[in-house]
């Protein structure tokens, strides 16, 4: 594997040299907010905690056009969508490069291939930023199978190790931006036991833990407890934590036309929203917010580790630090693993 060290003054150059050609997306300041999106020419925030939003509308576009369609007379006329994505780079931290790895097990599966999510991936090089210091008291990746100096789902790590950082080139992706930091020494000994302590040093830097694998088969015996006909009460059906999370995926199809053209698109859902499983006839089978947060719990904690033997969070806190009546993911697992 290829490793370079690069002074912290010089990945401002590096950066640019990778926007030759792709574009790159990245935490961006925004008024108060630092927000991942593509850089355009602005500095990214590396040194930021983590951006507000996940950086899955870079894979999974919170609207994105399926197909076009034409009637003419011979018929429907249908045609792939003309902009062809052009390959990026996305600056993340490791609980969302592990995002990405959660949701190829939903989309990128053997029997059911989404090929707009493919064509993201394909197209997409990821560069993971190590949280030598987590950033939030609300951070539990450790309790969910990650690390903030995780390596799954990333092309490249940057490691933060003081005057520089360490560079590991993890994939052949990874490997075609090394041309990019120019000026990078390789990486000897000396850098690999450093890694190691800023590694050691930030996992005991996770102060939040929950029970997320304990909770499964208490969850498998529990769908009709008590306990769910008051979690819910404060809720204000937002959808705030489900378009923050970087795993949850659920998404609704639409078809628009002007005339004799139009599109098919794919939005995002909630299920946090009422209007969510509404069927045309007027009937609802989640008809209350107690059916709908079982659901979203049920689903990243039960139904995810069925169907793909993993938990659908990767404890970034998003959905903690942002909820407005701070009902708080941590304390409904624990609560959970006492029933
Ligand atoms: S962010 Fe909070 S209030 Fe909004 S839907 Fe989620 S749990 Fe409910
Ligand atoms: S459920 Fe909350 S903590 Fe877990 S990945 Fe989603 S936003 Fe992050």
């Amino acid at each position: 594997m290829e490793k370079r060290l690069i002074r912290k003054d010089a990945l401002a150059g590096v950066v640019k040299r990778m926007a030759e050609g792709r574009s790159v997306l990245g935490p961006v300041r925004d008024g108060d907010n630092v927000l991942f999106e593509p850089l355009e020419g602005r500095d990214p925030e590396l040194a930021f905690g983590n951006t507000r939003n996940a950086p899955k509308n870079a894979l999974f576009p919170h609207t994105e056009t399926l197909v076009r369609f034409l009637r003419t007379p011979r018929g429907m006329e249908f045609a792939a969508d003309a902009d062809e994505p052009e390959s990026a780079v996305l600056f993340v931290r490791p609980c969302d490069a592990r995002s990405f790895v959660l949701l190829d097990k939903l989309f990128d599966q053997e029997k059911y291939r989404d090929p707009y999510w493919v064509a993201h991936r394909e197209r997409s090089t990821v560069v993971s930023l190590a949280c030598a210091k987590p950033p939030y008291a609300a951070c539990f990746c450790t309790s969910v199978g990650g690390e903030p100096v995780g390596a799954e789902g990333a092309d490249v790590l940057l490691t933060d190790l003081g005057a520089e950082v360490l560079a590991e080139f993890l994939t052949p992706k990874g490997e075609a931006l090394l041309p990019a930091f120019e000026g990078a020494r390789p990486a000897d000994e000396a850098a690999d036991t450093r890694r190691e302590e800023v590694r050691q040093a930030a996992r005991g830097a996770i102060r939040s833990t929950i029970p997320a694998r304990e909770v499964k088969p208490i969850l498998d015996a529990n769908f009709e407890h008590p306990f769910w006909n008051t979690l819910h009460q404060s809720c204000l059906a937002c959808g705030t934590c489900t378009y923050l999370c970087p795993t949850c995926h659920c998404f609704d199809i639409s078809d628009e036309q002007k005339g004799d053209d139009g599109v098919r698109l794919r939005s995002w859902d909630s299920c946090m929203f009422p209007l969510f499983t509404k069927e045309t006839s007027g009937h609802n089978p989640r008809s209350s917010q107690k059916e709908r947060w079982r659901q979203r719990v049920m689903h990243k904690f039960r139904y995810y580790v069925d169907n793909f033997d993993a938990i659908a969070c990767v404890g970034c806190g998003r959905c903690v630090l942002n909820c407005p009546v701070n009902l708080d993911i941590r304390k409904v697992v624990s609560d959970i693993a006492k029933l």
